[in-house]
């Protein structure tokens, strides 16, 4: 049994898989509070689901590709049996995980997407590094950067942990906080090897819409 915020079909909005339609199982329960957070719906409310009325759901989409998110899902004990169970029926399948809680047990067949937390989203301090040795090459680490401090910040732990070589890096702007041409122009004039990305399901629909 999991507890479900919400389950739908849209168009990937982040990382390298954006732009593809995907299905989306949004987990209840979320252990951090970032500043900047766009689904605090998804702290308390949802409802108590069994695994096989999940994966029942999600058939009715003809999609092969599926994210599982939050909220933070792996909160739940049992996202660790519906991720492989995702795997087992032969769907791509995306962790998108606040990068606290440890990846060690997600099946390996996963695409892990960790969101180590920069400075200004006040949960720096509940990074857990130890994810980085769980690192795959298909998974990708992201950074959500709110201003120059949090890129300084993101910078120098790619470099400290030679992130770019472990697996994507994407580094994104928070949302109406820091501007995309100042993060671009940053990325370029110190010549990492990082993929700048913005959420393009904000630009798509109006920015604070649930459900897509
Ligand atoms: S980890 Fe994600 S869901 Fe949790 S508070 Fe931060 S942004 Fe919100």
């Amino acid at each position: 049994m999991l507890k479900i915020n919400e389950i739908f079909y849209s168009i990937q909005g982040e990382g390298t898989s954006a732009g593809l339609p995907c299905i989306f199982i949004r987990l209840t329960y979320c252990n951090l509070r970032c500043t900047y957070c766009d689904t605090e719906y998804a702290f308390y409310e949802g409802k108590d689901m069994q695994l096989e009325e999940i994966l029942t759901e999600i058939k009715k989409y003809n999609c092969n590709l599926v994210e599982v998110t939050g909220g933070e899902p792996l909160m739940q004990k049992e996202s660790l049996t519906l991720l492989t169970k995702l795997c087992n029926k032969g769907y791509d399948v995306m962790l998108e995980t606040g990068g606290s809680l440890s990846v060690e047990k997600v099946d390996k067949r996963v695409k892990n997407i960790i969101d180590f937390k920069c400075p200004s989203s006040k949960m720096e301090k509940k990074n857990y590094f130890e994810n980085i040795n769980f690192l795959k090459p298909t998974d990708e680490v992201k950074f959500v950067i709110g201003n120059k401090e949090d890129y300084n910040w993101s910078k120098e732990i790619v470099a400290k942990y030679k992130l770019d070589e472990k697996c994507e890096v994407l580094f994104s702007p928070v949302f109406n906080v820091l501007d995309n041409r100042k993060l671009v122009k940053w990325i370029l004039d110190d010549n990492l090897n990082v993929r700048f990305q913005i959420q393009l399901h904000k630009y798509i629909w109006e920015p604070d819409k649930k459900g897509v």
